[in-house]
């Protein structure tokens, strides 16, 4: 790794501003869902314990640059407040004299909130003014928000410009290690699961992962894509008709490269898109007009089962069915099962991923969750993340 990490830089006594991905799900004005707080907490306690003076910042939905007084940071402040067992100073704005005035007065060891980075139209621009805004605030910058380093925006990136120096918190170090390691450096055979709605939201993880992958298992919606470029009749599947000659492209490329790339076999086929629909197992090549393609069948189960059994290394993006819906989770659950199962390194990248392994209540037997699903898809693909190229290089 050639960015500098938090253990790197000499935090004591000093103003340590860091980006923190506190975009957490709300319920009534209150935080429904922790995980991302407490997946920072490593980070932030050990600032604590350093002798810092830890500014969080963070962006939570989307405003779009103005003040929305839904999505303001005091519920996330006091939870983290919970979570720390210590207060926690919330400021009302994000920069400026209010927040400056709150920061001289902060003693070592205490821990502060900026409001909502996306109040400002300068963050999702990157705009210097805004940035250096930011910057001034502190003396060191420390990124800790995995979730948001596949964009470079103020917070992210342009703000490091404006400190003495920049590194990586745990959170972002750990995300970093165990992708990249799984594949770039995978005990093998690896085996990556792509499922998810659409190929287009996957073509660059596909191709990034033919040359990396000793077997592809494709399911989710952008199965059907696969299946109609082998020539059979999709019925009312979701399909992309501008991908076929692509998805063609891909089953070439992964014959070439001795890649074993599976497709189902069989899929859950329904009459409507909703979990009241008339449901049937059928082969690929006898879906119906008027059925749409929801989940993949048992034998395809079966025969991704047999693959993941002799697996090393799992990377997994995408369910493989519309996991929502009861009548089609069995793909996406029961494969969850295997993986919790399996010796293997198992890694798992993309939101609705992780939340089905959750909803499974099988997350603790994966080996990694990644708290990240665009900028993990975004390492998947084999390309860098803004918010850690900005950071300092090692000495
Ligand atoms: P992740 O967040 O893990 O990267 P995606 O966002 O790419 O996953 O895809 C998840 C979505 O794909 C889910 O909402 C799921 O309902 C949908 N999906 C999966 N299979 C199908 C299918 N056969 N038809 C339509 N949508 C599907
Ligand atoms: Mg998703």
């Amino acid at each position: 790794m050639d960015k500098k990490i938090l253990k790197d830089i000499d935090v004591a006594g000093k103003k340590v501003l860091v980006r923190v991905d506190f975009n957490v799900p709300m319920e009534a004005g209150e935080v429904a869902d922790d995980t991302r707080l407490r997946a920072a907490l490593p980070t932030i306690e050990y600032l604590i314990e350093e002798g810092a003076k830890v500014i969080l910042m963070s962006h939570l939905g989307r405003p779009g640059g103005k003040v929305d007084s839904e999505l303001r940071l005091d519920p996330v402040a006091k939870r983290l407040a919970n979570l720390l067992n210590q207060a926690v100073t919330k400021t009302d704005e994000t920069v400026g004299e209010e927040p400056q005035t709150a920061i001289e007065r902060m003693e070592t060891g205490e821990v502060l909130l900026l409001e909502n980075t996306r109040f400002n139209p300068g963050e999702k621009a990157n705009d210097p003014d805004f940035a250096r805004q930011l910057g001034e605030l502190a003396d060191v910058y420390v990124n800790d928000a995995f979730g948001a380093t596949h964009r470079a925006h103020a917070s992210t990136a342009g703000v490091v410009e404006y400190v003495q120096e920049a590194a990586m918190g745990f959170l972002v170090q750990n995300e970093l290690k165990m992708i990249s390691q799984a594949i770039d450096n995978p005990d093998t055979p690896l085996v990556a699961i792509i499922g998810g709605a659409k190929v287009s939201d996957k073509i660059g993880v596909i191709e990034s992962l033919l040359n990396k992958a000793d077997a592809l298992l494709i399911g989710g919606g952008m199965a059907n894509t696969f299946i109609a470029a082998q020539g059979y009749n999709i019925g009312d599947s979701l399909v992309e008709a501008d991908k076929l000659d692509l998805a063609k492209r891909l089953m070439e490329e992964a014959k070439n490269k001795g890649v074993n790339l599976v497709l189902p076999s069989d899929v859950v086929v329904a009459d409507d898109f909703s979990n009241q629909a008339e449901t049937k197992v059928v082969k690929v090549e006898d879906i119906e007009d008027g059925w749409q393609a929801l989940d993949i069948g048992p034998e395809s189960i079966n025969s991704f089962t047999q693959v993941l059994k002799d697996a090393k290394t799992v990377v997994w993006n995408g369910p493989l069915g519309v996991f929502e819906m009861s009548n089609f989770a069995k793909g996406t659950m029961e494969i969850v099962q295997v993986l919790a199962d399996l010796e293997a390194t198992t890694i798992i990248g993309g939101g609705d991923s992780a939340a089905a392994v959750e909803k499974a209540g099988l997350a603790a037997e994966m080996t990694h969750i990644s708290t990240g699903g665009g900028a993990s898809l975004q390492l998947l693909e084999g390309k860098t993340l803004p918010g850690v190229e900005a950071l300092d290089d090692r000495e």
